[in-house]
């Protein structure tokens, strides 16, 4: 037998289960606030390594500290899973898992130093990327698939922004030269109940292409939560991907619930302003665009 270029068919697009995936992000939720140094941290932690090393081909960490405001030392950690590790085209597909340690936003002056639950920001992403995970695991993708977990992006106070964007930051500065996937998509605040997903500016200005891939995709399939429109510049941790030369997007409805009312770093980012339905929306379509792609 000859080693011929004889690709296997592309398989068939899995179908994305929202109500699973929901059920992930009520685990993280479960687990209470998972800001950084808190229990709720280390927990989950350990839950995502057991759960992505059910489904990927190989996982690895990426620990590493910085200094807290307090003068503490963070423990932080990117979690990378990788599927079809041997394969060059990849992509990479990421959200952080952390939470904010406190609620600045909150209507309650004497609440605002709690740290938040996270449904929406965070845990929604990542319930979507675990959902993918087991969909990786029962049918792989014709190319490379990097899901890494985030920590550190919502440690920083506001208009600080030295401390925000850790993990990305840290994995956009480690990164072989070599690792240069295709594109890369984020996921923030997308579990939403009242989910509209415009076009963020600064991925638009990195990675126009893909953003126009991914909303074709939506629109083909019928997804209306991503809106033909253009949205706010949101300073999130595509950027220093994209700096480093990941060309990266960022699907995110910072409007939580929508214009007029803020969840957002408020003790009402809870599951009860999230949906499935939201989840399934946005897993959907990122579900098409990862089989869709072609070694
Ligand atoms: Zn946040």
């Amino acid at each position: 037998m000859t080693q011929q270029q004889s690709h296997a068919p592309v398989p068939a697009v899995p179908a994305f289960n929202a109500e699973r995936a929901f059920a992930y992000l009520l685990k993280q939720t479960s687990f209470g606030p998972r800001n950084p140094n808190s229990s709720g941290h280390e927990a989950c932690k350990n839950y995502f390594i057991a759960t992505l090393r059910a489904s990927a081909d190989d996982v690895r960490l990426q620990e590493f500290t910085e200094t807290g405001y307090n003068r503490e030392k963070l423990r932080l950690t990117n979690i990378i899973a990788s599927f079809r590790p041997q394969e060059r085209d990849r992509i990479l597909l990421c959200a952080h898992w952390d939470t904010r340690p406190r609620a600045e936003r909150d209507e309650d002056p004497k609440k605002r130093d709690l740290p938040i639950l996270g449904a929406n920001d965070a845990a929604s992403g990542v319930a979507v990327l675990l959902e993918l995970a087991s969909l990786l695991h029962a049918t792989p993708p014709e190319i490379g698939v990097d899901i890494v977990l985030l920590d550190g992006e919502d440690y920083g106070k506001e208009a600080d922004h030295n401390l925000y964007l850790l993990g990305s930051r840290h994995f956009a500065r480690t990164k072989p030269a070599d690792y240069l996937p295709r594109f890369g998509i984020l996921l923030d605040m997308v579990g939403d109940a009242q989910l509209e997903i415009p076009r963020e500016m600064n991925s638009f200005r990195y990675a126009p292409d893909i953003v126009s891939m991914v909303w074709r995709t939506a629109r083909e399939l019928g997804v209306t939560q991503f809106v033909d429109e253009n949205g706010d510049e949101i300073l999130d941790d595509h950027v220093p991907l994209n700096e480093a030369g990941i060309k990266t997007i960022d699907i995110i409805d910072f409007n939580f619930p929508d214009q007029t009312h803020r969840y957002w770093h408020t003790h009402e980012d809870t599951p009860e302003h999230c949906s499935a339905e939201s989840l399934g929306a946005v897993g959907t379509v990122l579900t098409h665009v990862v089989y869709k792609q072609k070694k």
